[in-house]
């Protein structure tokens, strides 16, 4: 099997079981999303990333992009294949009605993401940064701004970049130089560099609208200088008609270890006497007015973790099936499948359940975001807002992580074919390594995860977190059959508190000793996290089962898979707590003239 296969199966279970779709679809604002019309847009999303952006995902990995007479060019289809995109109204999907999207919550953009980007990530990095984009537009820019660009982003015709990273400023976006100078007619006019620029330019749309970050004259240094500016490709007339070429320009496009077929490119600004640039809501305000787009970015490229991680997964079932080598080692019959190794077995369930357990919590996050946009009652709307905001590092950093070794046990499956390009299985080790760099890298998540959302909340959200935790241990321990997961997840959790105890009770003198133990910490919640919506699958598929129910196969998997994370990956969680507690000396003391 070559082409990618959507597991709706599996996304309709989490989506009712978990995620609460049903309830979503009955909050104010989202009445429209019913039972039927979730599972018609998850059948056509399915049919669409299968059949059309699958196909392209080696056309894309071998041809890549290339500039030609100042033109980023893309792959062989690229081209045809958004205009289907566009004008089937995927891009749209999540985004306000008002402006002509269709206004689904997050809950159904979210799988559908997940398929594009397991059909085709180097393509479907491209439509959602419309979706960042015109969210960011809406909280902060003037109506002006908004009724000239927002319509053309949500329909696909424009589309939309973030320009962050500059040679000196990665991680630290502190260190900003770009500089906009102020013009008579009040706009502004921006000179600059900005590197690795997604989708920066390209022949898919007409125009492109750039979201800038970028210093006034007299700014402050630090991230209180940085405003935001839309800068478009095209400048817009005042009939909405295109104008001219804008002084900004691709002056090359990286060539990259994956995602071959999205143009990265490095963007000059300003060369012939100032890119032409519009403030967006209050100048300094830039910094937190970006980070509307990354939250969303970053739950994205969470997504991209999962996605490719069960593309993965898909092939290498397949070839486990197919590919026959040895002998079975408790039957003694020869020349078995290699599913049958149980070494091999045991990988194909690590890549699954680390698939399934990302993207429960994900899905989960989904509909928190969800609840906190539009459900009625306050307490439920800051509940969800908090818990979306402490996971957000969690479902991008511990996703991501999880996609990268999930693809790479996937080439470990096809043995020798697995190093060969052909097969296939190389491209997504190659593409979803990325994931753990851009949008904040690793390391970046976990110093977002304890600084930002657990020391200076005191750990409040973390507390609401293990609150929620523990009553679904208590409900599983209060059912006979499944009281060892829960009696497993309270032993899971205790060590979580201890973990949140010693957080809280260092002083800012003792911060690198937190930071140096961050990802292990980051790796620890996931994992726990992970096992919780695990034990909510097996209640919920236990009580299908009792009520005679659903397809009992399938959720008797649930439940088995549900013990297989429990024996094989919740393990990690006394692991990294040990390793939490000890890197402060070990890595903190090590004199760095020894490395
Ligand atoms: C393919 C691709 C697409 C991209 N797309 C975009 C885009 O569309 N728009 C955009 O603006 N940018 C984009 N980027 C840039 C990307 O977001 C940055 O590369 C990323 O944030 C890391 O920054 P850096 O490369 O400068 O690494 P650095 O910041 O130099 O980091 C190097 C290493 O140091 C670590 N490190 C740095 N600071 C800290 C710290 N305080 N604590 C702990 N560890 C730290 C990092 O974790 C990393 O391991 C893209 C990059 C790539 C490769």
């Amino acid at each position: 099997m070559n082409e990618y296969v959507a597991p709706l199966r599996d996304m309709r279970f989490i989506l009712s079981s978990l995620a609460g779709i049903d309830e979503i679809g009955r909050l104010p604002g989202y009445e429209e999303t019913t039972p039927d019309l979730v599972d018609a847009i998850l059948e056509e999303a399915g049919k669409f990333s299968s059949g059309v952006l699958s196909p392209l995902n080696p056309v894309g990995d071998a041809e890549g992009c290339r500039v030609e007479n100042g033109v980023v060019r893309t792959a062989t289809g690229w081209s045809e294949v958004y205009a289907q995109f566009r004008d089937a109204g995927w891009v749209g999907l999540a985004m306000p009605a008002q402006y002509g999207g269709q206004g689904l919550p997050k809950a159904v953009a979210a799988p559908v993401n997940e398929m594009w980007f397991a059909a085709n990530l180097a393509f479907s990095l491209l439509p959602p940064m419309a979706v960042g984009s015109v969210d960011t537009l809406m909280r902060a820019a003037s109506d002006d701004l908004k009724a000239c660009y927002i319509p053309r982003m949500v329909s696909g015709e424009w589309t939309a970049t973030m320009d962050l990273t500059e040679p000196n400023a990665g991680s630290d976006l502190g260190a900003i130089q770009t500089r906009a100078e102020s013009h008579a007619d009040g706009s502004y006019r921006l000179f600059g560099q900005k590197i690795f620029i997604t989708y920066g330019d390209h022949d898919l749309a007409e125009n492109i609208v750039h979201l800038v970050l970028a210093r006034m004259s007299g700014a402050p240094a630090g991230v209180r200088g940085i405003s935001m500016f839309l800068v478009p490709k095209y400048l817009v007339n005042a009939d909405g008609t295109l104008g001219a070429r804008n002084d900004m320009h691709c002056i090359s496009v990286e060539h990259k270890l994956g995602i071959h077929g999205s143009p990265t490119c490095t963007m000059s600004y300003g060369d012939a006497g100032g890119a032409v640039g519009y403030l967006v809501g209050e100048p300094g305000r830039g910094l937190e007015y970006m980070f509307v787009m990354v939250n969303e970015s970053r739950f994205n490229v969470g997504l991209q973790g999962i996605a490719l991680g069960d593309r993965a997964y898909q092939k290498a079932l397949t070839y486990a099936r197919e590919r026959t080598q040895g002998r079975d080692a408790i039957t003694g019959e020869a020349n078995v499948p290699i599913i049958r190794h149980p070494d091999v077995k045991r990988m194909l369930l690590v890549m699954r359940a680390s698939v399934m357990a990302t993207r429960m919590l994900a899905y989960v996050a989904a509909g928190w975001f969800d609840k906190a946009r539009h459900h009625p009652d306050e307490v439920t709307v800051a509940q969800c807002r908090s818990l979306v905001d402490l996971l957000m590092p969690v479902v991008k950093g511990w996703s991501t992580e999880l996609g990268i070794e999930v693809a790479n046990m996937g080439i470990q499956i096809h043995g020798g074919m697995g190093f060969i390009e052909e097969t296939g299985v190389a491209q997504y080790l190659r593409d979803v390594r990325i994931t753990a760099i851009y949008e904040g890298t690793t390391g970046i998540q976990a110093n977002d995860l304890i600084s930002r959302k657990i020391l200076r909340d005191g750990g409040a959200a973390l507390g609401l977190l293990i609150a929620e935790i523990r009553s679904s241990s208590h409900q599983a321990l209060e059912d006979g059959r499944t009281t060892s997961l829960g009696r497993e997840l309270e032993r899971s959790l205790a060590l979580l508190e201890d973990a949140r105890d010693w957080i809280l009770s260092h002083e800012s003198d003792t911060i690198g000793e937190l930071l140096a133990g961050g990802t292990s910490f980051l790796r620890m919640l996931g994992t726990i996290c992970g096992a919780w919506q695990m034990t909510r699958a097996a209640l919920v598929a236990q009580n299908t089962i009792d009520e005679g129910q659903g397809d009992v196969v399938y959720l008797q998997g649930i439940i088995e898979l549900a013990r297989f994370y429990f024996a094989q990956l919740l393990p990690q969680v006394a692991m990294h707590m040990e390793m939490l507690n000890r890197a402060g000396p070990a890595v903190l003391q090590f004199p760095d003239t020894a490395l």
